[in-house]
């Protein structure tokens, strides 16, 4: 007689998280060369400079574990956000964080509180930690965050405020912020997932460190090192909450979370203010290139906050992304956004964009 072995049950519940098709996988699959990913918002720049420089300073200390409390970096993000740093924790990306909220902060049937054509990465730890997710319908595009906090109940622990929000691209603005805030009582833990935030290009943002400098106690903020300053294979990402949010974080993370590598990164990174003033002006110019040719081509998208545009194909967008790999340009499906007749387009530089937009313009007619 056999038994299986029972994995978690909170694992029937969630579906796994898709990433981006592999560059090498299409090459291999179509036996092409020039294959272009535009698919899981990297930058088409390359990695910061800086970065890269303190990464080969750091090899010949490999043999090492890294400092378990990054302490250079979490100071150097502290003197760079003028926040103390004892308010700043890292993570292997803002993935690393997301899981490490969810593990601290989740029981078995506390509610999470999100929003529909969100960022699905909250979606998979809330069932690993058997809680129950409740998602808003969006509205328009764009996060209705007064829905969300109208779902806030006794059992809500958490709510994730994706801003702006992947994959639609849209912000909600500081004044809608406040008045959110002023509504979700004080023991929910609302947390502001900004990994586009250098990327933003509206007064209306808002200022949510304030926040945690103001000393809320149910306020996290998270950001990433992988899109504006190109470093999503080093897996860098970080939280922003007073002592009292973070603590319980730092008691379920893995003992050497950001490695000795990723730390080097981060702080090369962050001196590398070159290097992010070009990724704001070439994000904020090939988007304008983009929106003027998908209006020639009939699309209508998204106005976008982001290195990425929701546009709007219809019923054929899964012929059109399936055409579009074979020949070398892998785009993001939105199926499993809830947005079927959409693709999510990261922005490229020039070359690669307009080897999109001919694409597209062969796969339409
Ligand atoms: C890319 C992304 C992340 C994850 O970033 P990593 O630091 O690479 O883990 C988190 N949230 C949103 C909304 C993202 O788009």
């Amino acid at each position: 007689m056999s038994e299986e072995v029972k994995h978690q049950a909170g694992l029937d519940a969630l579906r796994p998280y898709v990433p981006g098709t592999p560059i090498e996988e299409v090459q291999r699959e179509y036996g092409l060369e020039e294959v272009i990913k535009l698919a899981s918002n990297e930058n088409p720049l390359g990695p910061s400079p800086r970065a890269v420089e303190a990464i080969q300073d750091e090899l010949k200390n490999l043999n090492l574990y890294p400092d378990g409390q990054s302490y250079r970096l979490r100071h150097a993000l502290a003197d760079h956000l003028a926040i103390e740093p004892d308010s700043v924790t890292v993570g292997s990306g803002a993935d690393g964080i997301i899981m490490q909220i969810c593990m601290a902060y989740l029981d078995q049937g506390s509610e999470v509180v999100v929003s529909e054509s969100s960022f699905p990465v909250y979606d998979i730890y809330t069932h690993v930690m058997r809680a129950r997710l409740v998602k808003t319908p969006l509205k328009g595009y764009g996060l209705d965050l007064e829905a969300m906090a109208a779902c806030v109940t006794s059992r809500t622990q958490v709510v994730f405020v994706c801003n702006p929000n992947n994959p639609t691209g849209t912000i909600v603005t500081g004044d809608a912020v406040d008045a959110f805030m002023a509504r979700v009582p004080d023991d929910v833990l609302v947390v502001f997932d900004e990994a586009y935030y250098e990327l933003v290009d509206s007064d209306d943002f808002p200022d949510t460190l304030a926040y945690v400098r103001q000393g809320r106690r149910n306020v996290l903020v998270m950001r990433t090192f992988s899109k504006a300053y190109g470093l999503a294979g080093v897996r860098l990402g970080y939280g922003v909450g007073v002592p009292e949010v973070l603590g319980p974080l730092n008691r379920v993370k893995e003992p050497f979370a950001v490695n000795l590598l990723a730390q080097a990164a981060g702080i090369g990174a962050l001196e590398d203010e070159d290097f992010l003033r070009r990724t704001v002006e070439v994000t904020r110019a090939e988007r304008r290139y983009l929106y003027g040719e998908f209006q020639n081509l009939g699309l209508e998208y998204v106005p976008s906050h982001t290195n990425f545009v929701l546009v709007k194909i219809g019923p054929r967008a899964g012929e059109v992304q399936a055409r579009l790999k074979r020949e070398g340009i892998i785009l993001r499906p939105c199926d499993g956004y809830d947005l079927p007749h959409f693709l999510r387009i990261t922005i490229g530089d020039r070359a690669q964009n307009r080897r999109l937009v001919f694409a597209l313009q062969a796969a339409l007619v």
